[in-house]
């Protein structure tokens, strides 16, 4: 009797001690998953401008604020003398299966062009967490563009669909049999997740026109499709005597309606006296929205410079990347060229942030806000000599430039080239020591070494 209330007693004290070890962990389990700490926070869309922590919980931003304890996090990413801004936002980007769709080698395509899209996941190294395809793929080619490239890309892809039906790839850009308006509205409506809008590209540029081809015939069919499904339209546009540039942005667009490439070579931006072109001010206030869309042929500093220093800045910053461009180009490039024209980081954060967001209606995107999804750049801002170059092949001295240090997608660090958020190699854990007998890596990801 005694030894079985001695056992009981015994048993009793091992259960308590097993609850209150259990309770114990459940008080030290981390509040967060990750925090970034002692970054200089830039977040426009809640006027946030100083030195800040964010953390992280699983896929979400948990808080924003100063001197976050460390003893709250499971994972701290020290981030001192770097800028932590939302996931930057390049709303004019081609992807493809590294260049094209997967059946291109046997499309009828391959015998107009070359394949136009680069790896969504590209974005990454410049701190972008979504980007937005323009019209790349229309009503024809959109659905395998999404199964086989926006479906598997790291990095959010949305799109805006090309009123022309095969897209860009296919050599059918200048037939108006392949410009549907109730097609394209279609498409977009049954894709309302990923499609944010219309792009209008490449119409018939220098041929006379002719019955078929009019003037406005492009635009005023993306502007049909664009009114039908609600969305705002893109316009890549070549202006003549007869399609003028004011008429496109002071009559032909909506207001939301977005001028990418706004700083290339055909653009009457700067006056002869160099004065900034009114119709820019005009258009802006009846709500025209303006891009940049760098591109390989549309950024000229001699559009760009005089316009930015008589305060015409454009509503986003976009790079137009494509096969053609990738290797020479990137988000961070394109914000180098207006912080070396001057204009101050908040703004150019803003313009690659919540600005772009709002752009095509997705509030949601571009912000810290806690509850939103985690994405989240680490920005360097270097010091030095810098050149920089525009497609007129000049180029503009700078002193200061912007590098990515880390992309963070979803709460996942998917960049981290200078690896910001890794152990020290003689502090790894054992298992980095140990050498592999059989074939196969046994190395741990990133996220499973302890913190310092
Ligand atoms: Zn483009």
């Amino acid at each position: 009797m005694k030894l079985a209330i001695g056992m009981t007693l015994a048993m009793l004290v091992a259960v308590a001690g097993a609850l209150n070890a259990a309770a114990q962990s459940r008080a030290q389990q981390p509040r967060y998953d990750l925090l970034l700490k002692g970054g200089h926070v830039i977040d426009p869309a809640n006027h946030v401008d100083g030195v800040m922590d964010v953390a992280v919980s699983k896929d979400r931003i948990a808080a924003v604020e100063k001197n976050i304890s460390a003893a709250e996090a499971a994972k701290i990413v020290d981030v001192s003398g770097l800028y932590v801004t939302p996931g930057l936002i390049d709303i004019h980007v081609h992807v493809g299966h590294g260049g094209a769709p997967l059946n291109w080698f046997a499309s009828e395509a391959r015998a107009h062009a070359a394949p136009l899209g680069v790896p969504a996941d590209t974005a990454l190294e410049s701190g972008v967490t979504t980007v937005v395809d323009a019209g790349s793929a229309g009503a024809d080619t959109f659905a395998q563009e999404k199964e086989e490239v926006i479906d598997h890309a790291k990095v959010r892809v949305l799109a805006c669909l090309n009123i022309v039906a095969d897209g860009m790839n296919g050599g059918l850009e200048q037939s108006l049999d392949q410009m549907d308006p109730k097609r394209c509205a279609e498409t977009i409506r049954k894709y309302p997740d990923v499609l944010v809008g219309v792009k209008t590209a490449h119409y018939w540029t220098k041929d006379d026109w002719d019955a078929e081809h009019t003037p406005w015939a492009a635009v005023d069919r993306a502007e049909d499709c664009g009114r039908a499904a609600n969305v705002p339209v893109m316009f890549d546009f070549w202006p003549r005597p007869e399609r003028t540039y004011a008429d496109l942005i002071l009559k032909k667009m909506r207001p939301g309606d977005i001028h990418t490439h706004v700083f290339a070579q055909q653009f009457p931006i700067v006056l002869p006296g160099g004065e900034i072109n009114p119709i820019m001010a005009q258009a802006r206030s009846r709500g025209v929205i303006f891009d940049v869309g760098h591109g390989e042929g549309s950024f000229w500093f001699r559009n760009a410079v005089p316009a930015v220093k008589q305060g015409f800045v454009p509503d986003s910053l976009s790079t137009d990347l494509h096969s053609a461009n990738f290797t020479r180009l990137s988000m961070n490039d394109v914000m180098s060229k207006f912080l070396a024209m001057g204009v101050p980081l908040q703004e150019i954060i803003r313009r690659s942030t919540v600005n772009p967001a709002a752009e095509i209606r997705r509030p949601e995107l571009g912000t810290l806000s806690p509850g939103k999804e985690a994405d989240i750049a680490v920005l360097e801002e270097l010091h030095g000599r810098f050149g920089f170059i525009d497609c007129g092949y000049a180029r503009m001295a700078g002193n200061v430039t912007l590098a990515a240090r880390m992309t963070i997608r979803g709460g996942r660090i998917l960049y981290d080239p200078t690896g910001l958020s890794m152990v020290e190699w003689e502090k790894a854990p054992a298992q980095y020591f140990s050498r592999p007998v059989l074939g196969g890596s046994q190395r741990a990801k990133a996220d499973d070494y302890p913190r310092e």
